[in-house]
């Protein structure tokens, strides 16, 4: 099964076929919120056989889903679920049926952490959100799934001190965790003189990872990143293999769509990444919009590997700068127009007022600053009063989640 990732792209096309077909005949006949919602726009079980009829189909979100997508065989109860934050700041829940459950969660990760050099003796560490509770019984879990792999998870919560001493004790070749956190530990390590050496390779994921924080977190370690990219309601969805050009997308899992206004637009174009699970039959999610920013990449990667590749842009919608005119500045062209400042580690953009941006930014020069500084300035087409902060530590959201660029404005 692990040869997908090299199978033919006629094959694979096929295999995604046959799956997408299932999975709309399941909605179409079977889910009634897609029942209703199909019939509305007049589709019928005739209407998607394959990937290129997807269109025909309307695109969800959060705040239509919620859990009325649930297919009426499964018993909530008795799938795995996982939670987010909904559009409105109630909990979001995607429900599973345990089949999709255990190849998303763990062979599909482990499928891809293989590709990226994963190997038999690893050491893996894995800094995570847990509580107490949930952490103990998290590593009895591992001990028993993958006993070779010498899997060991950390709270992020307890001080980064004592984590760092943890891992030196424990010597893990592998971490996985946020980027942010990460950020923080390399920061503390570099302040306090203690190295952590024994890692060679570094999986990030749940949150943008900016440039500069990898070249940090890189330097500190002294360990490759591989960025991850997922969401709670389709898990992983792609992934960094060695050459890093881009995210190959799990093909045989999901198909990615970049959408812009509700319409799909061409490779080598940034929108919305709007995802179609293939394979989770409790709640199938059909053409969900993510919210996440990304871009199609026609060319396959020079590594060799069949699956797609996708580009992963920082800031969501929600999140755009609005100019005292009116215009829309996308949160993602800000960000990609000052992460290649040197001395820059680490920033968050916040729109205060309709004419005032405050950027926080944490750097190792006396210059990097300033340089943001004019750089906003030019985007923004000198129309806003941009203040700059340097600062050592930028604080989470509430949901514990690092916004690299925010709108504060009530709009209400
Ligand atoms: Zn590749």
């Amino acid at each position: 099964m692990n040869n997908i990732i090299y199978t033919s792209r006629e094959e694979l096309d096929e295999l995604r076929n046959k799956k997408l077909r299932a999975q709309f005949l399941l909605c179409v006949q079977e889910v009634p919120f897609y029942k209703e919602l199909y019939d509305r726009h007049g589709i019928n079980a005739d209407v998607v056989h394959t990937m290129r009829d997807l269109t025909s189909l309307p695109i969800v979100d959060k705040s239509v889903v919620r859990d009325r997508c649930l297919h009426p065989l499964y018993d909530k109860r008795r799938c795995l679920k996982s939670r987010s934050s909904g559009s409105t700041g109630e909990p979001f829940y995607t429900y599973f049926d345990r089949r999709s459950w255990f190849m998303k969660k763990y062979w599909v990760k482990y499928r891809a952490r293989r590709a990226c050099g994963m190997r038999f003796g690893d050491r893996v560490s894995i800094i995570d959100t847990d509580g107490d509770q949930a952490l103990k019984k998290k590593n009895r879990l591992f001990a028993l799934l993958f006993p070779f792999l010498n899997l060991r998870a950390f709270s992020i919560f307890d001080p980064l001190s004592i984590t760092i001493q943890k891992i030196r004790t424990r010597k893990p070749t592998i971490i996985y965790s946020m980027p942010n956190y990460l950020f923080r530990l390399a920061r503390e390590m570099e302040r306090d003189g203690i190295p952590i050496d024994s890692v060679r390779l570094i999986f990030t994921s749940s949150e943008y990872l900016e440039k500069p924080v990898r070249s940090y977190i890189e330097k500190t370690f002294r360990a490759e990143v591989f960025d991850v990219y997922g969401s709670t309601e389709f898990k992983e969805i792609a992934w960094e293999c060695e050459r890093h050009e881009g995210y190959h997308i799990n093909e045989d899992e999901v198909i990615c769509e970049i959408v812009k206004d509700g319409v799909p637009v061409a490779t080598g174009e940034i929108g919305d990444i709007v995802v179609t699970d293939l394979n989770n039959k409790a709640m199938p999610l059909i053409r969900f919009n993510t919210q996440d920013k990304g871009m199609l990449i026609d060319t396959p990667c020079s590594c060799g590997r069949t699956l797609a590749l996708l580009k992963i842009y920082g800031g969501r919608a929600s999140d755009n700068i609005y100019l005292p005119t009116g215009e829309l500045i996308e949160a993602f062209r800000l960000t990609t127009s000052i992460e290649y400042i040197a001395g820059l580690l680490k920033y968050q953009i916040v729109q205060t007022s309709y004419d005032a941006l405050f950027i926080k930014v944490i750097t190792d020069n006396d210059t990097a600053g300033d340089e943001v500084r004019k750089i906003i300035e030019d985007t923004t087409h000198h129309t806003m009063q941009v203040d700059i902060e340097r600062c050592e530590s930028i604080e989470l959201e509430k949901n514990g989640k690092y916004k690299v660029v925010k709108n504060s404005i009530d709009k209400s």
